[in-house]
Protein backbone atom coordinates (compact mmCIF):
# COMPACT_ATOMS: atom_id res chain seq x y z
CA UNK A 1 0.00 0.00 0.00
CA UNK A 2 3.25 2.49 0.40
CA UNK A 3 3.10 2.83 -3.69
CA UNK A 4 -0.51 3.57 -3.95
CA UNK A 5 -0.03 7.46 -3.65
CA UNK A 6 2.83 9.61 -4.10
CA UNK A 7 2.93 12.53 -2.17
CA UNK A 8 4.95 15.69 -2.18
CA UNK A 9 3.51 18.17 -0.06
CA UNK A 10 4.61 21.78 -0.41
CA UNK A 11 2.07 23.04 0.96
CA UNK A 12 2.89 22.04 4.71
CA UNK A 13 6.63 21.96 3.45
CA UNK A 14 6.85 25.67 2.26
CA UNK A 15 3.16 27.66 4.12
CA UNK A 16 3.79 27.09 8.26
CA UNK A 17 2.13 29.13 10.44
CA UNK A 18 -1.05 29.06 7.15
CA UNK A 19 -2.60 26.23 8.65
CA UNK A 20 -2.67 23.69 11.41
CA UNK A 21 -1.63 20.10 11.29
CA UNK A 22 -4.62 17.57 11.51
CA UNK A 23 -6.47 14.41 11.37
CA UNK A 24 -9.23 13.06 10.32
CA UNK A 25 -11.67 12.41 12.70
CA UNK A 26 -12.65 8.40 14.04
CA UNK A 27 -14.54 6.48 11.44
CA UNK A 28 -16.59 3.38 12.34
CA UNK A 29 -17.20 2.13 8.82
CA UNK A 30 -15.91 3.46 6.20
CA UNK A 31 -17.12 2.21 2.98
CA UNK A 32 -16.81 3.20 -0.89
CA UNK A 33 -19.75 4.53 -2.80
CA UNK A 34 -18.32 6.13 -5.64
CA UNK A 35 -14.33 5.68 -7.09
CA UNK A 36 -13.26 7.34 -9.92
CA UNK A 37 -10.58 5.16 -11.10
CA UNK A 38 -9.99 7.08 -14.49
CA UNK A 39 -9.30 10.23 -12.74
CA UNK A 40 -6.79 7.76 -9.99
CA UNK A 41 -5.51 6.21 -13.07
CA UNK A 42 -4.34 9.50 -14.70
CA UNK A 43 -3.26 10.85 -11.39
CA UNK A 44 -0.66 7.92 -11.48
CA UNK A 45 -2.39 6.42 -8.95
CA UNK A 46 -2.80 2.88 -7.85
CA UNK A 47 -6.08 2.16 -8.56
CA UNK A 48 -6.81 -1.25 -7.74
CA UNK A 49 -4.99 -1.41 -4.30
CA UNK A 50 -7.10 2.47 -3.95
CA UNK A 51 -10.34 0.65 -4.59
CA UNK A 52 -10.85 -1.61 -1.17
CA UNK A 53 -11.72 -1.01 2.11
CA UNK A 54 -7.89 0.37 2.57
CA UNK A 55 -8.95 3.47 -0.43
CA UNK A 56 -12.09 3.92 1.78
CA UNK A 57 -10.09 4.39 4.96
CA UNK A 58 -7.80 6.79 3.41
CA UNK A 59 -10.52 8.67 1.57
CA UNK A 60 -13.21 9.02 4.57
CA UNK A 61 -9.92 10.27 7.01
CA UNK A 62 -9.69 7.23 9.16
CA UNK A 63 -6.55 6.25 8.27
CA UNK A 64 -3.66 8.99 6.54
CA UNK A 65 -1.56 7.22 3.75
CA UNK A 66 1.87 6.70 3.81
CA UNK A 67 3.49 10.13 3.21
CA UNK A 68 0.24 12.25 3.55
CA UNK A 69 0.76 15.39 5.94
CA UNK A 70 -2.55 15.89 6.68
CA UNK A 71 -4.00 20.04 7.66
CA UNK A 72 -6.51 22.52 7.92
CA UNK A 73 -5.99 25.72 6.03
CA UNK A 74 -6.81 28.71 7.50
CA UNK A 75 -8.91 31.54 5.49
CA UNK A 76 -11.06 34.48 5.54
CA UNK A 77 -13.73 35.87 3.41
CA UNK A 78 -16.59 37.52 2.57
CA UNK A 79 -20.01 35.76 2.49
CA UNK A 80 -23.01 37.25 0.73
CA UNK A 81 -21.27 40.75 0.76
CA UNK A 82 -20.03 40.53 4.66
CA UNK A 83 -16.53 39.44 5.64
CA UNK A 84 -15.59 36.88 8.30
CA UNK A 85 -12.42 37.17 9.35
CA UNK A 86 -12.25 33.87 10.41
CA UNK A 87 -13.12 30.56 8.10
CA UNK A 88 -10.82 27.86 7.15
CA UNK A 89 -11.34 24.02 6.48
CA UNK A 90 -14.05 23.54 9.05
CA UNK A 91 -14.56 19.84 8.03
CA UNK A 92 -11.68 19.67 5.16
CA UNK A 93 -8.40 18.35 5.42
CA UNK A 94 -5.56 18.90 2.47
CA UNK A 95 -4.17 14.90 3.04
CA UNK A 96 -1.30 16.47 0.69
CA UNK A 97 -0.41 17.04 -2.66
CA UNK A 98 -0.15 14.36 -5.72
CA UNK A 99 2.45 14.72 -8.63
CA UNK A 100 0.69 12.84 -11.60
CA UNK A 101 2.69 11.07 -14.27
CA UNK A 102 3.49 14.47 -15.94
CA UNK A 103 4.65 16.32 -13.03
CA UNK A 104 1.70 18.16 -12.38
CA UNK A 105 0.79 18.93 -9.26
CA UNK A 106 -2.78 18.15 -6.99
CA UNK A 107 -4.27 18.80 -4.12
CA UNK A 108 -6.12 15.69 -2.27
CA UNK A 109 -8.89 16.95 -0.13
CA UNK A 110 -11.33 15.93 1.79
CA UNK A 111 -14.72 17.27 2.61
CA UNK A 112 -16.52 15.91 5.67
CA UNK A 113 -14.04 14.34 7.61
CA UNK A 114 -14.27 15.79 11.14
CA UNK A 115 -14.08 18.94 13.34
CA UNK A 116 -10.94 21.00 13.19
CA UNK A 117 -9.61 24.24 15.24
CA UNK A 118 -11.82 26.53 12.45
CA UNK A 119 -15.08 24.40 12.62
CA UNK A 120 -16.67 27.28 14.56
CA UNK A 121 -19.90 25.82 15.50
CA UNK A 122 -20.01 23.12 13.42
CA UNK A 123 -19.77 19.36 13.55
CA UNK A 124 -17.25 18.98 10.98
CA UNK A 125 -19.23 16.20 8.52
CA UNK A 126 -21.08 16.15 5.51
CA UNK A 127 -24.12 13.67 4.86
CA UNK A 128 -24.55 11.50 1.61
CA UNK A 129 -26.29 13.42 -0.85
CA UNK A 130 -24.15 16.69 -0.74
CA UNK A 131 -21.38 14.41 -1.19
CA UNK A 132 -22.74 12.72 -4.02
CA UNK A 133 -24.36 15.99 -5.56
CA UNK A 134 -20.66 17.46 -5.49
CA UNK A 135 -19.09 14.37 -7.18
CA UNK A 136 -21.84 14.13 -9.84
CA UNK A 137 -21.79 17.94 -10.91
CA UNK A 138 -18.35 18.40 -10.69
CA UNK A 139 -17.56 15.45 -12.78
CA UNK A 140 -20.39 17.14 -15.31
CA UNK A 141 -18.67 20.33 -15.45
CA UNK A 142 -15.48 18.50 -16.08
CA UNK A 143 -16.88 16.70 -18.96
CA UNK A 144 -18.48 20.07 -20.06
CA UNK A 145 -14.69 21.16 -20.43
CA UNK A 146 -15.05 23.72 -17.69
CA UNK A 147 -12.21 24.28 -15.17
CA UNK A 148 -13.68 22.52 -12.14
CA UNK A 149 -11.98 20.22 -8.62
CA UNK A 150 -12.64 16.81 -9.61
CA UNK A 151 -14.18 14.47 -7.32
CA UNK A 152 -11.91 11.39 -6.74
CA UNK A 153 -14.33 9.37 -4.39
CA UNK A 154 -17.02 9.53 -2.23
CA UNK A 155 -17.67 7.06 0.56
CA UNK A 156 -19.46 6.87 3.60
CA UNK A 157 -18.27 6.75 7.37
CA UNK A 158 -21.75 4.47 8.98
CA UNK A 159 -21.96 7.37 11.11
CA UNK A 160 -25.91 8.84 11.25
CA UNK A 161 -25.88 12.77 10.89
CA UNK A 162 -28.72 14.89 11.44
CA UNK A 163 -29.73 17.20 9.36
CA UNK A 164 -32.78 19.09 8.28
CA UNK A 165 -34.43 17.43 11.29
CA UNK A 166 -33.58 13.64 10.85
CA UNK A 167 -30.26 11.74 10.46
CA UNK A 168 -28.91 11.42 7.28
CA UNK A 169 -25.67 8.67 6.42
CA UNK A 170 -22.58 10.33 6.88
CA UNK A 171 -20.43 10.81 3.96
CA UNK A 172 -16.98 12.55 3.02
CA UNK A 173 -15.70 13.81 -0.98
CA UNK A 174 -11.97 13.23 -1.82
CA UNK A 175 -11.56 15.38 -4.06
CA UNK A 176 -8.96 16.94 -6.57
CA UNK A 177 -7.62 20.58 -7.03
CA UNK A 178 -4.56 22.07 -8.51
CA UNK A 179 -5.14 23.92 -5.70
CA UNK A 180 -7.02 25.21 -2.49
CA UNK A 181 -5.80 28.83 -2.65
CA UNK A 182 -8.64 31.10 -2.37
CA UNK A 183 -9.24 34.94 -2.36
CA UNK A 184 -10.32 34.15 1.26
CA UNK A 185 -6.35 32.71 1.93
CA UNK A 186 -4.85 36.26 0.75
CA UNK A 187 -7.82 38.50 2.93
CA UNK A 188 -7.11 36.18 5.84
CA UNK A 189 -3.43 37.64 6.31
CA UNK A 190 -4.42 41.11 4.64
CA UNK A 191 -6.77 41.16 7.29
CA UNK A 192 -4.22 40.60 9.84
CA UNK A 193 -1.82 43.19 8.85
CA UNK A 194 0.64 40.00 8.03
CA UNK A 195 1.64 41.79 4.48
CA UNK A 196 4.42 39.36 4.90
CA UNK A 197 2.34 36.30 5.00
CA UNK A 198 0.68 37.56 1.88
CA UNK A 199 3.70 38.31 0.09
CA UNK A 200 4.86 34.35 0.61
CA UNK A 201 1.18 33.43 -0.55
CA UNK A 202 1.85 35.21 -3.81
CA UNK A 203 5.55 33.96 -4.25
CA UNK A 204 3.79 30.60 -3.71
CA UNK A 205 0.53 30.85 -5.79
CA UNK A 206 2.63 32.02 -9.22
CA UNK A 207 5.25 29.19 -8.24
CA UNK A 208 2.43 26.82 -8.42
CA UNK A 209 0.16 28.34 -10.91
CA UNK A 210 2.16 29.79 -13.26
CA UNK A 211 5.62 29.29 -12.70
CA UNK A 212 6.29 31.72 -15.56
CA UNK A 213 5.69 34.79 -13.49
CA UNK A 214 7.17 34.09 -10.95
CA UNK A 215 10.05 35.92 -11.13
CA UNK A 216 8.21 38.69 -12.66
CA UNK A 217 8.85 42.06 -11.78
CA UNK A 218 5.91 42.86 -9.89
CA UNK A 219 4.56 39.52 -8.80
CA UNK A 220 1.73 40.78 -6.68
CA UNK A 221 0.32 42.94 -9.88
CA UNK A 222 0.84 39.77 -11.96
CA UNK A 223 -1.30 37.49 -9.48
CA UNK A 224 -4.35 39.61 -9.56
CA UNK A 225 -4.05 39.74 -13.79
CA UNK A 226 -3.55 35.83 -13.55
CA UNK A 227 -6.90 35.53 -11.30
CA UNK A 228 -8.82 38.02 -13.11
CA UNK A 229 -8.12 36.73 -16.46
CA UNK A 230 -8.47 33.07 -15.41
CA UNK A 231 -12.17 33.68 -13.65
CA UNK A 232 -13.21 35.98 -16.99
CA UNK A 233 -13.22 33.20 -18.81
CA UNK A 234 -14.96 30.64 -16.01
CA UNK A 235 -17.72 32.59 -15.81
CA UNK A 236 -17.76 32.79 -19.55
CA UNK A 237 -18.08 29.36 -19.43
CA UNK A 238 -20.61 28.97 -16.85
CA UNK A 239 -22.80 31.54 -18.23
CA UNK A 240 -22.74 29.25 -21.48
CA UNK A 241 -23.77 26.39 -19.76
CA UNK A 242 -26.45 28.15 -17.30
CA UNK A 243 -24.58 27.01 -14.52
CA UNK A 244 -25.16 28.93 -11.24
CA UNK A 245 -22.81 28.77 -8.35
CA UNK A 246 -24.84 29.80 -5.85
CA UNK A 247 -22.57 30.72 -3.30
CA UNK A 248 -19.83 32.81 -4.87
CA UNK A 249 -18.13 33.80 -1.60
CA UNK A 250 -14.34 35.13 -1.95
CA UNK A 251 -13.74 31.81 -0.07
CA UNK A 252 -15.31 29.93 -2.72
CA UNK A 253 -13.27 31.69 -4.74
CA UNK A 254 -10.30 29.98 -6.75
CA UNK A 255 -6.50 31.69 -7.66
CA UNK A 256 -6.31 28.55 -9.82
CA UNK A 257 -9.54 29.87 -12.12
CA UNK A 258 -10.97 26.30 -11.22
CA UNK A 259 -14.92 25.69 -9.99
CA UNK A 260 -15.08 25.54 -6.36
CA UNK A 261 -17.32 23.87 -3.80
CA UNK A 262 -20.40 22.53 -5.38
CA UNK A 263 -22.97 23.76 -2.74
CA UNK A 264 -26.43 25.09 -3.87
CA UNK A 265 -25.32 24.99 -7.13
CA UNK A 266 -27.27 24.28 -10.12
CA UNK A 267 -28.05 24.85 -13.94
CA UNK A 268 -31.23 26.96 -14.95
CA UNK A 269 -33.80 25.19 -17.09
CA UNK A 270 -35.64 27.97 -18.68
CA UNK A 271 -33.87 31.04 -19.01
CA UNK A 272 -33.93 34.29 -16.48
CA UNK A 273 -31.50 36.20 -15.55
CA UNK A 274 -32.65 36.54 -12.36
CA UNK A 275 -32.51 32.40 -11.64
CA UNK A 276 -31.93 31.86 -8.10
CA UNK A 277 -31.90 28.18 -6.66
CA UNK A 278 -30.06 28.77 -3.29
CA UNK A 279 -32.39 28.47 -0.04
CA UNK A 280 -30.02 31.07 1.68
CA UNK A 281 -29.65 33.60 -1.56
CA UNK A 282 -32.43 35.47 -0.84
CA UNK A 283 -31.54 38.85 -2.27
CA UNK A 284 -30.73 37.55 -5.70
CA UNK A 285 -26.95 38.39 -4.68
CA UNK A 286 -25.75 34.87 -6.84
CA UNK A 287 -28.80 35.39 -9.27
CA UNK A 288 -27.18 33.97 -12.99
CA UNK A 289 -26.96 37.33 -14.46
CA UNK A 290 -25.32 38.82 -11.45
CA UNK A 291 -22.21 35.99 -11.76
CA UNK A 292 -19.87 38.72 -13.88
CA UNK A 293 -20.54 41.26 -11.34
CA UNK A 294 -19.72 39.84 -8.18
CA UNK A 295 -16.65 37.89 -9.25
CA UNK A 296 -15.59 41.29 -10.48
CA UNK A 297 -16.34 42.18 -6.87
CA UNK A 298 -14.76 39.24 -5.66
CA UNK A 299 -11.44 40.28 -7.24
CA UNK A 300 -12.12 43.57 -6.10
CA UNK A 301 -11.37 42.19 -2.62
CA UNK A 302 -8.20 40.17 -3.84
CA UNK A 303 -6.72 43.49 -5.16
CA UNK A 304 -7.29 45.31 -1.69
CA UNK A 305 -5.59 41.99 0.11
CA UNK A 306 -2.49 42.39 -2.21
CA UNK A 307 -2.87 46.37 -2.83
CA UNK A 308 0.44 47.08 -0.53
CA UNK A 309 2.47 44.94 -2.28
CA UNK A 310 1.68 46.15 -5.64
CA UNK A 311 4.66 48.03 -6.88
CA UNK A 312 4.25 51.94 -6.90
CA UNK A 313 5.46 55.33 -6.03
CA UNK A 314 2.60 56.19 -3.43
CA UNK A 315 -0.36 54.67 -2.13
CA UNK A 316 -2.51 56.61 -4.42
CA UNK A 317 -0.69 55.51 -7.29
CA UNK A 318 -0.86 51.74 -6.44
CA UNK A 319 -4.89 52.01 -5.87
CA UNK A 320 -5.20 53.76 -9.14
CA UNK A 321 -3.11 50.89 -10.82
CA UNK A 322 -5.58 48.53 -8.94
CA UNK A 323 -8.39 49.96 -9.93
CA UNK A 324 -7.56 49.84 -13.49
CA UNK A 325 -6.96 46.43 -13.60
CA UNK A 326 -10.08 45.58 -11.63
CA UNK A 327 -12.11 47.59 -14.25
CA UNK A 328 -10.45 45.75 -17.22
CA UNK A 329 -12.31 42.84 -15.69
CA UNK A 330 -15.50 44.24 -17.80
CA UNK A 331 -14.26 44.19 -20.79
CA UNK A 332 -12.05 41.08 -20.46
CA UNK A 333 -15.59 39.26 -19.54
CA UNK A 334 -17.44 40.51 -22.13
CA UNK A 335 -14.49 39.13 -25.14
CA UNK A 336 -14.65 36.00 -23.09
CA UNK A 337 -18.20 35.34 -23.32
CA UNK A 338 -18.70 36.96 -26.85
CA UNK A 339 -16.10 34.37 -27.93
CA UNK A 340 -18.43 31.37 -25.85
CA UNK A 341 -21.27 32.70 -27.47
CA UNK A 342 -19.80 32.93 -31.19
CA UNK A 343 -19.07 29.12 -30.41
CA UNK A 344 -22.42 28.57 -29.64
CA UNK A 345 -24.27 30.74 -32.12
CA UNK A 346 -22.16 28.92 -35.24
CA UNK A 347 -21.12 32.68 -35.93
CA UNK A 348 -17.20 33.38 -37.38
CA UNK A 349 -16.70 36.85 -36.21
CA UNK A 350 -17.71 40.00 -35.15
CA UNK A 351 -21.75 40.05 -34.26
CA UNK A 352 -21.93 40.05 -30.94
CA UNK A 353 -24.81 42.08 -30.99
CA UNK A 354 -26.63 39.27 -32.58
CA UNK A 355 -25.47 37.44 -29.30
CA UNK A 356 -27.20 40.11 -26.94
CA UNK A 357 -30.69 40.53 -29.24
CA UNK A 358 -30.74 36.90 -29.02
CA UNK A 359 -31.02 37.44 -25.23
CA UNK A 360 -33.53 39.83 -25.48
CA UNK A 361 -35.83 37.61 -27.32
CA UNK A 362 -35.53 34.68 -25.24
CA UNK A 363 -36.49 37.29 -22.03
CA UNK A 364 -39.67 36.19 -20.30
CA UNK A 365 -40.27 33.24 -22.82
CA UNK A 366 -39.71 30.09 -20.87
CA UNK A 367 -36.94 28.86 -23.33
CA UNK A 368 -35.37 26.29 -22.14
CA UNK A 369 -32.01 26.91 -22.33
CA UNK A 370 -30.21 23.87 -22.96
CA UNK A 371 -32.47 22.64 -25.44
CA UNK A 372 -32.33 26.21 -26.84
CA UNK A 373 -29.22 25.74 -29.02
CA UNK A 374 -28.87 22.31 -29.58
CA UNK A 375 -32.11 23.19 -31.68
CA UNK A 376 -30.33 25.81 -33.18
CA UNK A 377 -27.38 23.56 -34.19
CA UNK A 378 -30.82 21.32 -35.77
CA UNK A 379 -31.87 24.49 -37.68
CA UNK A 380 -28.04 25.50 -38.73
CA UNK A 381 -27.95 22.27 -40.60
CA UNK A 382 -31.00 21.55 -42.27
CA UNK A 383 -32.40 25.35 -42.43
CA UNK A 384 -35.78 26.87 -41.71
CA UNK A 385 -37.52 23.25 -42.16
CA UNK A 386 -36.16 22.52 -39.20
CA UNK A 387 -36.97 25.60 -37.03
CA UNK A 388 -40.19 24.26 -35.62
CA UNK A 389 -38.46 22.36 -32.51
CA UNK A 390 -36.99 25.31 -31.51
CA UNK A 391 -39.57 27.78 -32.34
CA UNK A 392 -42.24 25.62 -29.28
CA UNK A 393 -39.59 26.14 -26.80
CA UNK A 394 -40.68 29.88 -27.06
CA UNK A 395 -44.06 30.44 -25.01
CA UNK A 396 -44.75 33.16 -27.78
CA UNK A 397 -42.84 31.41 -30.87
CA UNK A 398 -43.09 34.42 -32.82
CA UNK A 399 -40.87 35.92 -30.32
CA UNK A 400 -38.13 34.07 -31.75
CA UNK A 401 -38.79 34.81 -36.01
CA UNK A 402 -37.04 37.81 -36.46
CA UNK A 403 -34.05 36.91 -34.65
CA UNK A 404 -33.98 33.53 -36.38
CA UNK A 405 -34.20 34.83 -39.78
CA UNK A 406 -31.54 37.47 -39.59
CA UNK A 407 -28.96 34.11 -37.62
CA UNK A 408 -29.91 32.43 -40.62
CA UNK A 409 -29.19 34.89 -43.00
CA UNK A 410 -25.79 35.48 -41.52
CA UNK A 411 -24.49 31.58 -41.17
CA UNK A 412 -26.57 30.90 -44.17
CA UNK A 413 -28.36 28.24 -42.36
CA UNK A 414 -28.46 24.78 -44.12
CA UNK A 415 -26.47 26.45 -46.97
CA UNK A 416 -22.99 25.19 -47.99
CA UNK A 417 -21.05 24.29 -44.94
CA UNK A 418 -23.62 23.94 -42.68
CA UNK A 419 -23.19 20.47 -41.60
CA UNK A 420 -20.03 21.31 -40.46
CA UNK A 421 -20.93 24.10 -38.93
CA UNK A 422 -23.77 22.21 -37.19
CA UNK A 423 -21.45 19.57 -36.04
CA UNK A 424 -18.79 22.53 -34.70
CA UNK A 425 -21.90 23.79 -32.59
CA UNK A 426 -23.16 20.44 -31.78
CA UNK A 427 -19.33 20.16 -30.03
CA UNK A 428 -20.24 23.41 -27.60
CA UNK A 429 -23.84 23.28 -26.86
CA UNK A 430 -24.56 20.06 -24.42
CA UNK A 431 -27.44 17.75 -25.02
CA UNK A 432 -27.30 16.71 -21.61
CA UNK A 433 -26.93 19.06 -18.30
CA UNK A 434 -27.22 17.84 -14.58
CA UNK A 435 -30.84 18.49 -14.58
CA UNK A 436 -32.36 19.17 -11.32
CA UNK A 437 -34.63 16.89 -11.16
CA UNK A 438 -32.48 14.36 -12.45
CA UNK A 439 -30.02 15.08 -9.99
CA UNK A 440 -32.69 15.05 -7.42
CA UNK A 441 -34.13 11.32 -8.56
CA UNK A 442 -30.77 10.34 -8.22
CA UNK A 443 -29.68 11.22 -5.03
CA UNK A 444 -33.25 10.46 -3.26
CA UNK A 445 -32.45 7.05 -4.57
CA UNK A 446 -29.14 6.93 -3.46
CA UNK A 447 -29.86 8.53 0.04
CA UNK A 448 -33.03 6.83 0.96
CA UNK A 449 -32.56 3.33 -0.63
CA UNK A 450 -29.14 2.92 -0.78
CA UNK A 451 -29.89 2.77 -4.66
CA UNK A 452 -26.65 3.55 -6.74
CA UNK A 453 -27.96 2.81 -10.62
CA UNK A 454 -30.05 5.88 -11.02
CA UNK A 455 -26.93 8.06 -10.09
CA UNK A 456 -24.11 5.68 -11.56
CA UNK A 457 -26.09 6.38 -14.93
CA UNK A 458 -27.11 9.62 -14.60
CA UNK A 459 -22.70 10.48 -14.37
CA UNK A 460 -22.19 7.66 -17.27
CA UNK A 461 -24.69 9.80 -19.47
CA UNK A 462 -23.12 13.68 -18.22
CA UNK A 463 -19.56 12.32 -18.72
CA UNK A 464 -20.08 12.55 -22.58
CA UNK A 465 -22.37 15.17 -22.67
CA UNK A 466 -21.98 16.89 -26.51
CA UNK A 467 -23.11 13.71 -28.09
CA UNK A 468 -26.76 12.34 -28.42
CA UNK A 469 -27.05 8.64 -27.68
CA UNK A 470 -29.92 6.70 -28.10
CA UNK A 471 -31.36 5.28 -24.94
CA UNK A 472 -30.76 8.57 -23.19
CA UNK A 473 -33.22 10.65 -24.75
CA UNK A 474 -35.30 11.08 -21.15
CA UNK A 475 -31.85 12.71 -19.99
CA UNK A 476 -32.17 16.01 -22.10
CA UNK A 477 -35.96 16.51 -21.70
CA UNK A 478 -36.77 19.32 -19.21
CA UNK A 479 -38.27 18.56 -15.93
CA UNK A 480 -42.03 17.25 -15.63
CA UNK A 481 -44.61 20.07 -14.72
CA UNK A 482 -45.28 18.35 -10.94
CA UNK A 483 -41.60 18.58 -10.22
CA UNK A 484 -42.66 22.38 -9.44
CA UNK A 485 -40.17 25.44 -8.48
CA UNK A 486 -36.71 24.51 -7.30
CA UNK A 487 -35.03 25.03 -4.44
CA UNK A 488 -31.10 23.82 -2.92
CA UNK A 489 -29.68 23.56 -0.02
CA UNK A 490 -26.08 24.23 1.33
CA UNK A 491 -26.49 21.01 2.59
CA UNK A 492 -23.50 21.68 5.34
P1 LIG B 1 -18.93 26.37 2.50
O1 LIG B 1 -20.27 27.00 2.56
O2 LIG B 1 -18.97 24.88 2.34
O3 LIG B 1 -18.02 27.01 1.50
O4 LIG B 1 -18.28 26.59 3.93
C1 LIG B 1 -18.04 27.84 4.52
C2 LIG B 1 -17.30 27.67 5.82
O5 LIG B 1 -18.08 26.93 6.77
C3 LIG B 1 -15.99 26.91 5.71
O6 LIG B 1 -15.10 27.46 6.64
C4 LIG B 1 -16.37 25.51 6.09
O7 LIG B 1 -15.28 24.75 6.54
C5 LIG B 1 -17.38 25.78 7.20
N1 LIG B 1 -18.33 24.66 7.38
C6 LIG B 1 -19.32 24.30 6.55
N2 LIG B 1 -19.99 23.24 7.05
C7 LIG B 1 -19.40 22.91 8.21
C8 LIG B 1 -19.63 21.91 9.21
N3 LIG B 1 -20.62 21.03 9.11
N4 LIG B 1 -18.83 21.89 10.29
C9 LIG B 1 -17.82 22.77 10.41
N5 LIG B 1 -17.57 23.75 9.53
C10 LIG B 1 -18.34 23.82 8.43
MG1 LIG C 1 -16.28 26.75 0.81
Amino acid sequence: MSTAIRFDNSYARELKGFYVPWEGAEVPEPRMVLFNRRLADALGLDVDALDSPQGAAFFTGAAAPEGAEPLAQVYAGHQFGGFSPQLGDGRALLVGEILDPGGRRWDLHLKGSGRTPFSRGGDGKAVLAPVLREYLIGEAMYALGIPTTRALAAATTGERIVRDGGPKPGAVLARIASSHLRIGTFQFFAARGQMDHVAQLVGYALRRHAPELANADDPALELLRLVRDRQAALVAQWMGVGFIHGVMNTDNTTISGETLDYGPCAFMDRYDPATVFSSIDRHGRYAYGNQPAIMQWNLARLAEAILPLIRAEDEAAGVQIATDEIEAFAPLYRAEWVRVMRAKLGLEGGDARLADDLFAAMSGEGVDFTRFFRALGRVMREGSAASGDLRVLFDHPEAIDGWLGRWSERVAAGGPGAAERADAMDRVNPVYVPRNHLVEAALQAAEAHGELGPLATLLEVLQDPYRERAGYEGFADPAPDDFGPYVTYCGT
